[in-house]
């Protein structure tokens, strides 16, 4: 019998600990787990999957007004909003009963309570109990980080979005990044105004500087008013909305302002520091290939490690972690060529190098193609589709795929799967091209627009 309470203790209930909870339960561990909000993390409760609805709720006028264009008696007739976040609400309940739902059938036992590291085999709940495990791992997430700036409390985050009663006639949102590009769709796509302010010269730092412009482009064609190397200065309550005073001399009054600046490691409060585990300047939590802190009984996923901070690699890191200690197959995570999309309207899908970090590593070429596509250009949109290839001149393979277009999440998930085979470019020529879709410029671009 062990000295322990549990095999293994998991702190936070998002996709990374619950992953690793029930492949150890699996494993036959005795796995307890602490959640102090919802289960489910903030993918489920406030990120991927609130935010992918929105998104489909968003997309509707569009798609009306198509149908109108293809011979449709449609009209779009306003957006219920109220109507929606119930719906919303009760599918976020769903998802997470269902989330506690497996953990039980796997035989996790769940405690709705913050934990906190007392040493290394010992955690202490909110709720006063103290648990000892021989294993424990630390997969508590991210939080949503503000500046500070006079007028900083006014703002909300991603993690209050979900949660407005109304939708905002008007809104200011601040950042580059993931988070803004998407929300600055899903709200322009419902009929608020939006202004977006990003400090740089062009949004989605550290994508294809292609793509990047190709996104900005059909946001603000969209209706999005972008604003590029703008900042807050300040901002204040007034009576009809927040008033923002920008870098650029522009003031103006926003009925809500969303900060979408980034999202730091969730590790404060947690004692690590108390008992030493080592961590970064971010504050995050310093692992090993193995998801292993300094302290061998200490293991981290996830966010809290900012490593790449994706659902899905938090669930491969759990997984790993779990075969690892408790399964008897050491593995590690793979974070090479992790494809992914930005929910931005239109979608951006992305694997491999960008052409700019590729031309750093040796010669390349560069196939692109940008056009309209059938079916919005028979409804008279102006908006195109970029598909883009980077092939090593030397070794042939693909180095790097971008496309942005309508579903291209669906679509670089399969692109995907090449790009990690290691296809050569041959490999995708000789690919039977699927007629009449998209796609099949992916495997019909003959000549290199440039190389590099
Ligand atoms: P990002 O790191 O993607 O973007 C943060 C943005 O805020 C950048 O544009 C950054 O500018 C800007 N910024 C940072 N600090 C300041 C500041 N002090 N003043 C003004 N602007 C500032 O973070 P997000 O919050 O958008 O998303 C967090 C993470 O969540 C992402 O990195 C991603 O991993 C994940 N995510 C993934 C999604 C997906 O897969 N579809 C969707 C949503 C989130 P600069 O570029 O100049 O640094």
């Amino acid at each position: 019998m062990s000295q322990f309470d549990y095999d293994l203790f998991v702190i936070g209930g998002g996709s990374g600990g619950v992953r690793a909870g029930r492949i150890a339960a699996e494993h036959g561990a005795r796995v307890g787990l602490a959640e102090e909000y919802r289960m489910g993390g903030t993918c489920v409760i406030r990120g991927c999957v609130p935010k992918k609805l929105m998104v489909y709720a968003s997309g509707y006028p569009g798609q009306v007004h198509d149908a109108a264009a293809y011979g449709w008696d449609a009209e779009v007739h306003g957006f219920n909003w109220t109507k929606f976040r119930a719906k919303l609400d009760a599918e976020l309940d769903r998802l997470e009963a269902a989330y506690r739902g497996n953990l039980d059938r796997s035989g996790v036992v769940t405690h709705n309570a913050r934990a906190v590291l007392k040493d290394p085999h010992m955690v202490e709940l909110s709720d006063g109990q103290s648990f000892t495990a021989a294993h424990i791992l630390v997969a508590t997430g991210g939080r949503p980080f503000v500046p500070d700036f006079p007028g900083s409390d006014l703002v909300m985050t991603s993690n209050e979005v979900f949660k407005l009663d109304q939708q905002p006639e008007s809104i200011l949102i601040v950042g580059g990044g993931y988070i803004a590009c998407e929300f600055a769709g899903i709200f322009n796509g419902l009929g608020t105004e939006v202004t977006q302010f990003y400090r740089g010269a062009q949004v989605l730092r550290g994508f294809d500087d292609e793509a990047r412009g190709h996104v900005a482009d059909a946001m603000q064609a969209r209706g999005v008013e972008l604003h590029l190397g703008c900042n807050v200065m300040e901002m204040r309550q007034v009576e009809d909305g927040i008033w923002v005073k920008a870098s650029n001399g522009m003031e103006q009054v926003f009925d809500k302002v969303l900060y979408a600046t980034g999202r730091k490691p969730n590790s404060a409060g947690l004692g690590l520091e108390e008992i030493g585990v080592e961590m970064g300047r971010n504050g995050e939590i310093k692992v090993d290939d193995y998801s292993q802190t300094n302290i061998p009984s200490i293991f981290a996923v996830g966010d809290v490690t900012d490593r790449v901070n994706l659902t899905p690699v938090a669930i491969r890191e759990g997984h790993a972690f779990a075969d690892t200690v408790f399964g008897g197959t050491p593995r590690k995570a793979d974070h090479d060529l992790i494809p992914s999309a930005v929910f931005t309207q239109p979608e951006l899908g992305t694997v491999g190098l960008t052409e700019e970090q590729a031309r750093d590593e040796g010669p390349i070429e560069v196939y692109c193609a940008s056009f309209r596509p059938m079916q919005a250009l028979f409804a008279g949109h102006e908006e195109r589709v970029l598909m883009k290839l980077i092939v090593c001149a030397d070794t042939r393979k693909v180095l790097g795929v971008h496309l942005v277009g309508d579903h291209a999440g669906e679509l670089i998930q399969l692109a995907g799967i090449a790009v990690k085979m290691g296809a050569t470019k041959e490999d995708f020529d000789r690919t039977m091209a699927v007629h009449p879709t998209m796609a099949e410029e992916l495997v019909t671009m003959k000549t290199p627009v440039r190389t590099a």
